[in-house]
């Protein structure tokens, strides 16, 4: 079934941003990350109001034929066949300087909310993510990671996303914190499906306005080396004001005596600034590895660092792509060397892979996952033990063949799925960050002690299950096409 001519005229009536594919800003509404997850909808609709909001929600929820999404920025692969429900109406941000808090539009990415953040405010940000596409709510609904994580801990942590204004299937709007704390609980990193965030409280922080990021190549020859370094930087205390990426290079970045080998790349973060960065205090043991050479080195803003990896976001709607993140608790001499090993043998039965594909290490501190009283705080299970984040990401040209001329998204998910044990060992703690689960993750390992009461709040705000993308808590799986 699918949606009716006049059911589109009913909807155009509630709110006339009603979007067809014909429409040039289409796909700026409703284009998913990855192509694998489009689901080719034929409107999206955006309201621009409150009240108009609740009527479209109250709508989709009761006509049960019509397939809907939420959708803010696609990168999570928000799709669905009949509707997108576009949040871009929603982009306002109030500053609250008594009590240093933000009022933002569930509709921003972080990128603009960085921005405004900018404009209007004497040098705060939020925690939010390291990339300026992902969006506001997206984010804390999957947990929530942040250059600012290693100090205030997740995104969706109490301390940093203070209340959601939620609209559910019965058209009524609240703040979550007044009116269920269990709603909000359940909102914070429990995959959304509840109903539709319009707004976040948000906690603002003074940030520095000179942070240091670099970025420094080293050859492949260097990769134990590098392996090596890494686990002596993974035993020193904790610094909350230091962060790194480790990940491989790309295709025709490499360095002269490498060949078609991967090089590596290092990108050291430092909230103290330049010269913390470069001594021994900070990161000077990155600069001295055999060949390291620096391509990189500036101090710049929060919303600067957040825009380092801009580039990346000319993949959305053109490749067919899957991330997975394992959780690691600590960093052994040879971990580099495995995931480069699981990288490389995971390209060469799928060339194809080159287009996009990255495995990324991120060091992260204490703080991150352990900034709330115990697992059962919030709805994604943190302070169990987890450290560091294993992201790998395969991505490749639309509907190519693996060498032996298999399905790549089979391919993916195998290799993906096997990368947390491969490559980490026994410091694979069993966990998994929840942006980028798939049909095979298991919830209940994923929510672990908070599964149960996951599925009664779900139960209570959406019986029917019309809130259906994703994190599908009532049929205990993920959508399998909306893996990204
Ligand atoms: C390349 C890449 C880099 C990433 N980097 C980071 C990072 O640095 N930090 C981080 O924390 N995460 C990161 N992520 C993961 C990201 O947080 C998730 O993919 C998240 O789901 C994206 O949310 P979105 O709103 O942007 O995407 P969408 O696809 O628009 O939405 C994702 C999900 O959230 C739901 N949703 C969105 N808005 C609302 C709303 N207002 N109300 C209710 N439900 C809503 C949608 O229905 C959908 O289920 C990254 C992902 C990718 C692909």
């Amino acid at each position: 079934m699918s949606i009716t001519n006049d059911e589109i005229e009913e909807l155009r009536q509630l709110c006339p941003n009603l979007y067809s594919r014909n429409d040039a800003v289409f796909p700026d509404k409703a284009a998913p990350w990855s192509i694998w997850a489009d689901r080719n909808p034929q409107f999206a609709n955006e309201p621009q109001d409150i009240e108009t909001m609740q009527a479209v929600v109250k709508y989709l929820y009761s006509h049960k034929s019509i397939d809907f999404c939420v959708r803010n920025t696609g990168t999570g692969g928000a799709s669905a066949t009949d509707i997108v429900l576009s949040m871009h109406g929603f982009k306002e941000l109030e500053f609250f300087p008594e009590d240093e808090t933000v009022v933002a539009g569930a509709g921003l990415s972080w990128g603009e909310l960085d921005q405004l953040m900018d404009q209007k405010t004497d040098g705060y940000g939020c925690v939010g993510a390291r990339c300026t596409w992902v969006g506001v709510t997206g984010g804390p609904l999957v947990g929530g990671l942040s250059w600012l994580s290693h100090e205030y801990g997740l995104i969706s942590d109490p301390q940093n996303w203070l209340d959601a204004e939620v609209v559910t299937g019965d058209g009524n709007c609240r703040w979550a914190v007044k009116e269920d704390p269990d709603l909000m609980w359940a909102l914070r990193g429990g995959g959304g499906n509840f109903g539709v965030v319009t707004r976040l409280k948000l906690k603002a922080y003074k940030v520095p306005s000179k942070i240091f990021c670099g970025v420094i190549l080293v050859p492949y020859s260097s990769l134990h080396e590098v392996s090596k370094a890494l686990a002596a930087f993974d035993k020193r205390p904790s610094d909350p004001k230091i962060a790194m990426h480790i990940m491989n290079q790309g295709l025709g970045a490499g360095q002269t005596d490498q060949g078609s080998k991967p090089g590596i790349i290092l990108m050291p973060i430092d909230f103290r600034g330049e010269a913390h960065a470069r001594s021994e205090e900070g990161f000077g043991w990155a600069w001295k590895v055999t060949g390291a050479q620096e391509a990189v080195a500036m101090e710049t803003t929060l919303t600067g660092v957040n825009a380092l990896n801009d580039t990346f976001k000319a993949f959305q709607g053109r490749n067919e792509f899957w991330l997975a993140a394992p959780l690691v608790s600590e960093i052994d001499e040879e971990m580099l060397v495995r995931m480069w090993k699981w990288y490389e043998e995971t390209y060469e039965l799928h060339p194809g892979f080159g287009a996009g594909s990255v495995v990324l290490l991120e060091f992260m501190q204490e703080a991150s996952f352990n900034s709330t009283s115990g697992p059962e705080t919030t709805a994604f299970p943190h302070g169990r033990g987890q450290r560091h984040v294993l992201q790998t990401q395969l991505g490749c040209p639309p509907k190519s063949k693996t060498k032996a001329g298999g399905d790549s998204r089979e391919l993916a998910m195998l290799r993906m799925s096997q990368a947390g044990k491969e490559i980490a060992k026994d410091a694979y703690t069993g966990e998994w960050h929840a942006g980028f689960l798939h049909d095979w993750s298991d919830l209940k390992e994923v929510y672990g002690p908070n599964y149960e009461k996951l599925k009664q709040v779900k139960r209570r705000y959406d019986p029917e299950n019309r809130f259906n993308k994703g994190v599908n808590l009532t049929e205990g799986k993920i959508t399998e096409w909306m893996t990204v």
